[in-house]
């Protein structure tokens, strides 16, 4: 039977490609996202389809929704270091008044709920294969704290709601997601090394490019997200690509795609940016029978082309409006 889903962050990169899935699947989807970091753009192409409906909301203020609620995915908030450090509060703001409005729609619909939590809850990580018994190494007074904190608190509300409030709740904790949808001036690694190469400009390396990464293909994670929201795993699950790259290997990778030799410039490392990152996805592999199916390789090719075509389609509207 079809259900009544709510994406908050609907019109953001992972939400975009959920909403379309969600739909895909023959589900209802509302959309609900104050276009912080989305854009009408990515849901254009769904406003006509009778089962998606939009609304311009901020989930710090209290949500009312008309009639059934089956599920509720909670991707709302900006998720690109630069993005979610301009207005450090309201992304906290966004990370606990934005996750307990959901959660207390959640109660009065009795719907089932997703948080996208993070790998942020690890901090600047002390062991190299991070398992979510791992309880982190955040630094709660620095320009991360924001989202780290403000994602941890996330955890700790669903927990209450889940272990005290009866409601049916499900905690992502997602390593980096890339693909198409993300925005071209988002600020992160690959839509920055990617879009820089496109428009021939010097690849941004922060610090020395030693610092590791694992990089999960959205398809892949939208489809664990799915698949955590229809298990019974109430506690927190690791959803990522185990890969393991430094930014100077995908720096390198995405130049000898695009046959370039255009150089690398190195800049400061960020304050607290963790050394390195890899998921280990065991419980998801067990719980979910989940596990990412697309390489870095394969990803990038396809992340490449859709900008490439967004680029140029960007380039045709300025054109029109010059
Ligand atoms: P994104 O910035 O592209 O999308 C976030 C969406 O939420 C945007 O459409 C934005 O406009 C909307 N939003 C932000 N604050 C809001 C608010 N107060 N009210 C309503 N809407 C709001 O980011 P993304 O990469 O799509 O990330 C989606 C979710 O997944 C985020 O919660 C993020 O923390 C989490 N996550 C993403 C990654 C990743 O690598 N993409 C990794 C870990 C966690
Ligand atoms: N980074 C980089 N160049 C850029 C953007 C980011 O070298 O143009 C680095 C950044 O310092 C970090 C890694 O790439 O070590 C991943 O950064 P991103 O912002 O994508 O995600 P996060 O730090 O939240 O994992």
């Amino acid at each position: 039977m079809a259900k009544f889903v709510l994406v908050a962050g609907g019109a953001g990169f992972v939400g975009s490609n959920l909403c379309r899935r969600l739909l895909d699947a023959g589900d209802a989807v509302l959309c609900v996202d104050n276009l912080l970091t989305g854009e009408m753009e990515n849901i254009a192409e769904l406003i006509g389809n009778p089962g998606f409906r939009f609304i311009r909301h901020d989930i710090i203020k209290p949500l009312r929704v008309e009639g059934r609620v089956d599920e509720i995915y909670n991707l709302a908030c900006p998720a690109s270091p630069p993005r979610y450090q301009k207005d450090p509060i309201h992304t906290f703001r966004t990370c606990v008044d934005g996750t307990l409005n959901l959660l207390a729609l959640a109660e009065a619909k009795g719907a089932r709920i997703l948080q996208s939590s993070t790998s942020e809850v690890y901090g600047d990580p002390e062991i190299k294969l991070q398992h979510e018994g791992y309880r982190g190494n955040v630094n709660t007074c620095g320009p991360r704290a924001c989202y780290d904190e403000g994602k941890r608190a996330g955890e700790t509300l669903f927990w209450e709601y889940g272990a005290h409030r009866g409601v049916e709740t499900r905690i992502a904790r997602i390593f980096n997601t890339y693909g198409p949808r993300m925005h071209p001036d988002d600020g992160r690694v690959v839509s920055n090394f990617v879009v820089q190469a496109l428009r021939g400009q010097p690849l941004t390396v922060y610090g020395a490019g030693l610092q590791t990464r694992s990089f999960c293909y959205v398809d892949d994670l939208v489809q664990g997200l799915m698949r955590l929201m229809a298990s019974t795993e109430k506690m927190p699950v690791n959803l990522g690509n185990p890969g393991e790259f430094t930014m100077l290997e995908l720096a390198e990778k995405v130049l000898q795609k695009l046959g370039s030799d255009l150089p690398i410039t190195f800049m400061p490392l960020p304050q607290d940016d963790p050394l390195q990152r890899r998921p280990d996805i065991s419980r998801a592999a067990e719980l979910l029978d989940w596990q990412p199916t697309i390489g870095l390789d394969q990803g990038l090719d396809k992340t490449i082309a859709w900008f490439a075509q967004r680029l140029k389609s960007d380039r045709m509207k300025g054109s029109m409006v010059s």
